[in-house]
């Protein structure tokens, strides 16, 4: 029997390998009679400050893309663009599937650029989603206003790698969007716990979307999810459904008291909306205001996005020294051998972690 950490069942953070290169149809073009004209690092990073959304289409595939020589240069586009971003208010909206997340991020975002201007760009983290098979989340199909909207710019979850990956690199698309002029973000992810820590880890407000009528309203939704929400907004309060709704604004609202004070200061608000009907969107997206207005009068607003810098710095020390590890030849001939080793009861898991690291640290001097 395969323990439970092994077993594909419990695999919530890990994902299939994914398409990084899809297959080229029209073979003139791999032939490259009329292949794309190649751009430079300054290229990228001029068409990105100007604006232009093609290229930061471009330069986003480039940061998605797993082949080293794309990602020297993703890495020298980033940087670049590094002066040219951090102006904008990053907003996460959580809920499971059918919460409503794209019907409000549609409402929300033709809402917000109709009334307040400026450029949205909705971006995804979704751990489980492969490119090749359509990713749920961040699906242009399925905001139908916004996708044609000129001043929106919408991109399904990276696909591939560990969740620690895919997270990654929305946070340098974010740089990217930034560079490009793009003053809100919004990072849709669905709840599974570790990629709603991996979105609040990149976002200013984190916005939880529930439903009521469902049972016990609180069930089911981790102390932690709603502890690191600084709204939860009920959606669906329309027709029968509205007095249910209220009913679970006030059970959040009371569990909410039970919580320690968040370190904003900022009490988390919850709302009842219709995303559907368009109710209640503009006080949504007013309680986003009010909190980014609350939190860069105290201070906060910074300490966060430099705190979430600090901890994109250890994450990606650990990504590099895992990878690093993982594809060396070495320990990737050693590893089977040593896995049956350990679920053969001859070695001790710690022992053979050891004997692994040990020869890795030992390639590394030689
Ligand atoms: P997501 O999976 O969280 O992105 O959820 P969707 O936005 O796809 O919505 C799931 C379903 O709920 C769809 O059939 C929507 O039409 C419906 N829905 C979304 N928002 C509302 C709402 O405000 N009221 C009602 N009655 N239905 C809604």
């Amino acid at each position: 029997m395969i323990h439970p950490e092994n077993s594909d069942e419990y695999k919530g953070l890990t994902v299939n390998s994914g398409v990084e290169n899809t297959t080229i149809i029209n073979p003139y073009l791999q032939r490259g009679r009329f292949a794309r004209h190649r751009l430079s690092v300054n290229d990228y990073v001029e068409g990105i400050v100007r604006g232009n959304v093609t290229v930061l289409g471009q330069a986003v595939t480039l940061v998605e893309s797993t082949n080293p020589a794309h990602q020297v240069v993703a890495q020298e586009v980033i940087e670049k663009c590094l002066p040219y971003s951090g102006n904008s208010i990053r907003v996460g909206i959580s809920g499971v599937p059918g919460a409503g997340k794209s019907t409000s991020i549609d409402e929300i975002g033709i809402h917000v650029l109709s009334e307040h201007g400026g450029k949205l760009a909705v971006l995804a983290i979704d751990p489980s989603s492969e490119r090749s098979k359509g990713s749920i989340l961040g699906d242009k199909t399925r905001m139908e206003k916004l996708s044609v909207h000129p001043d929106s710019f919408i991109r399904p979850s990276p696909s591939a790698g560990s969740l620690g990956g895919v997270a990654r690199k929305t946070r340098e698309t974010i740089i990217l969007c930034e560079a490009a002029g793009f003053d809100k973000i919004f990072v849709e992810t669905v709840g599974v716990g570790q990629s709603e820590t991996a979105c609040h880890s990149m976002v200013d407000f984190f916005l939880l979307i529930q439903l009521a009528g469902t049972g016990d309203e609180l069930q089911g939704i981790k102390r932690g999810i709603m502890e690191m929400a600084d709204g939860i907004v009920i959606n669906k309060c329309d027709g029968s459904n509205v007095d249910a709704c209220h009913r679970a604004a006030t059970e959040f609202r009371n569990a909410l008291h039970l919580f320690p004070a968040p370190d904003s200061g900022w009490t988390p608000q919850v709302l009842c909306y219709s995303g559907f009907y368009g109710f209640g969107i503009k006080e949504v997206w007013d309680m986003v205001y009010a909190y980014i207005d609350f939190v860069k009068q105290n201070g906060y607003f910074d300490y966060r996005r430099a705190e979430q810098a600090k901890y994109w710095m250890y994450e990606s020390i650990n990504e590099q020294l895992r990878s690093s590890f993982y594809n060396n030849p070495t320990i990737a001939d050693l590893l089977p051998g040593a896995e049956s080793q350990v679920l053969g009861g001859q070695q001790t898991s710690f022992i053979a972690a050891k004997r692994l690291l040990d020869t890795y640290f030992q390639g590394l001097k030689g």
